[in-house]
């Protein structure tokens, strides 16, 4: 390690505090800083922050921004969900690889620009888009990208080819992007006009038990999908025994599809923090964590101005509003890990560690970060928190629908003429959003993004709400000239690309699953290979430790159930006993990468 680079490590290690728990800040500096995280470095983060080596490798090789090889000075990262492909990204790819004379996953020769694919950056209502550093580059055409890479290679620096802003906070100068907000239908609780601070202020007229009650007499349940009881969560966690509390935030949306955090980040961050701020009174926590997905770091300063500004208000920090209650919030970014949404994997990312989920029980409310008592609530859920303070539970829990009162605010994107957020009360139709949302002759409609459910025409009478078209927030809307089945199969490659490894039916299905899919795309399906993908994914589904094994076999199951006619209208039915699928050529690809050689089969 050259004394540069030593000095990057003991600048950045004492910067932190030398604290195992801010690993993930200190391995993203060192590789922003210095474009890799090699062994050397490895064991000097570990001496520093006195851990195994491995836990630091490990974090290293998990996280989808960091790598222990040399990357370039600036670093392309091209989104390929199936919307951005829906919208030409494959042509995008096309042009950047020729522009910059290099293939996916490579870096030009003077060492300047790696080129890279990433699933989601949370821009699918103005997709095809990349992140270029940490600049996002939105509605990418052939043409854009030519000018792109011109002004790369003229200026080496992506902040300068921002030449237009996006609306609202989105032209901040502390933001300074292209992204627009898409905000095209507002109601009752998110985006209704609100006095800044009065739900806290009501809420520290109350005793925190008397809040808890009211948000649980509001019915609120959590907006990230699971739509566990917020009331409850915050109940247990008042409850359980523990020498501090935490508040965490969930900003880590990375659902394909999904994108409405990022408006309430860019727009409404006073609510977000006015929420945890009333969740630490009502739970004895003095700390909120807000885990900002690394997608999203373009709006770290911006969001670390706003805390600023409560501070200075008295809205943070000791005595808040004259009273003997103390919170204070800070800011952890992710590095590219699809995972850590769940809600656990996202507390190990928050210690430092690798985004692994934990075995429940114990549960975060018990047992979360650092073994604290922690109510983990996304964005939606905060800001939902300050109308039901500030209206009344009674107000609040009319709203909507039986079992789901309030609203919710979705992210409409895929074939439709207006994509973009949309706030409608709990209870509206698959219908009716197809219709405000200008669907093109839609066949199919993903309700939750990827690990939600494929519904057909049949179904779009039903209503969005947790007892029957239940979502974190993601619609994706497919006309019908798509091919369901390549829908499906993207979403496979989704998951056996962000599976976190641990567990077998997870590591290992998903990988079965997309393969048979793949197999029946290309008309090399057999008539018992649809009872094996059923028997396969509800496998999955019950063998695996964590919510990302148990719904993302859902593709496949709830297209089956839709579509089943495309699957058996794709299947042979064959006279013979071969087995139309194997390829001897691919079957011996990696044994032949491994011993370098080709096989003799070949030179025979
Ligand atoms: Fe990891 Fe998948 Fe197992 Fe969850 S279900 S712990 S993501 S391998």
């Amino acid at each position: 390690m050259d004394i540069k680079t030593k000095e990057l490590v003991n600048r950045t290690c004492t910067s932190f505090g030398n604290d195992r728990y801010r690993l993930m800040d200190i391995v993203r500096t060192v590789q922003w800083e210095n474009g890799c995280i090699p062994d050397d470095v490895i064991d000097d983060i570990a001496a520093r922050v006195s851990v195994a080596r491995v836990e630091v490798e490990s974090v290293v090789s998990f996280y989808s921004f960091l790598s222990k090889k040399q990357k370039g000075k600036i670093v392309i990262r091209l989104c390929n969900d199936i919307i951005d492909k829906m919208n030409g990204a494959e042509l995008i790819a096309d042009t950047f690889s020729r522009e910059l004379g290099i293939g996916f996953g490579e870096t030009t020769p003077d060492g300047m620009i790696t080129l890279e694919h990433t699933p989601c950056i949370g821009m699918c209502d103005q997709a095809p888009a990349a992140l270029i550093n940490e600049e996002v580059f939105t509605l990418l055409s052939s043409d854009k990208v030519r000018e792109i890479v011109a002004g790369l290679k003229a200026t080496e620096d992506p902040k300068k080819l921002v030449k237009r802003l996006g609306d609202g906070n989105n032209a901040h100068i502390l933001v300074k992007s292209m992204v627009y907000n898409n905000i095209r239908r507002q109601d009752a609780v998110i985006f209704a006009d609100y006095k800044a601070n009065t739900g806290l202020e009501k809420a520290m007229a109350m005793s925190p038990v008397e809040v808890i009650n009211e948000v649980k007499t509001a019915r609120l349940r959590g907006r990230g999908g699971a739509g566990f009881p917020a009331g409850m969560k915050w109940e247990f966690t008042r409850a359980a025994e523990g020498k501090e509390k935490l508040v965490i935030c969930n900003a880590d949306e990375g659902e394909p599809g999904t994108f409405k955090d990022r408006v309430l980040l860019t727009e409404l961050p006073d609510r977000i923090f006015e929420g945890m701020t009333i969740a630490g009174y009502a739970v004895g926590a003095e700390t909120g964590l807000i885990y900002l997905r690394g997608e999203y770091a373009y709006l770290y300063n911006f969001l670390q101005s706003q805390l600023e500004e409560r501070r200075s208000q008295g809205l943070l920090g000791k005595n808040i509003l004259g009273k003997n209650f103390n919170f204070e919030i800070r800011i952890q970014l992710g590095a590219g890990a699809y995972i850590c949404g769940e809600e656990t994997a996202l507390i190990s990312s928050l210690e430092g560690l690798r985004g692994d989920p934990k075995n429940r029980p114990p549960f975060p409310v018990q047992h979360g970060y650092k073994g604290f008592p922690s109510i983990v609530n996304n964005v939606e859920t905060f800001v939902s928190v300050l109308q039901v303070l500030e209206k009344g539970a009674g107000w609040f829990a009319e709203l909507g629908s039986h079992g789901s009162s309030g609203t919710k605010l979705l992210s409409i994107a895929g074939d439709c003429q207006r994509p973009g957020v949309y706030e409608y009360p709990f209870g509206v139709t698959v219908d009716t959003i197809l219709k405000e949302s200008g669907a093109e002759d839609p066949i199919a409609v993903q309700i939750g993004g990827p690990s939600g459910r494929m519904i057909s025409k049949e179904q779009f009478g039903g209503s969005i709400c947790y007892d029957h078209l239940a979502t974190g927030g993601a619609l994706t809307i497919f006309g019908s000239h798509k091919n369901i089945l390549e829908v499906v199969h993207a979403y496979m490659d989704f998951f056996v690309d962000e599976s976190c490894g641990f567990c077998v039916p997870c590591r290992v299905g998903h990988v079965l699953l997309r393969d048979y899919v793949g197999k029946i795309l290309k008309g090399n399906g057999e008539p018992d290979d649809l009872a094996l993908l059923e028997k396969l994914g509800q496998a999955i589904k019950v063998a695996s430790r964590c919510g990302f094994g148990q719904t993302s076999p859902n593709p496949v199951l709830t297209s089956l159930a839709s579509f089943r006619h495309v699957y058996e209208g794709l299947i042979k039915k064959r006279t013979d006993k071969n087995v139309p699928s194997f390829d001897i050529r691919r079957a011996l690809a990696d044994a032949e990468r491994i011993a370098d050689r080709h096989s003799v089969l070949y030179s025979n």
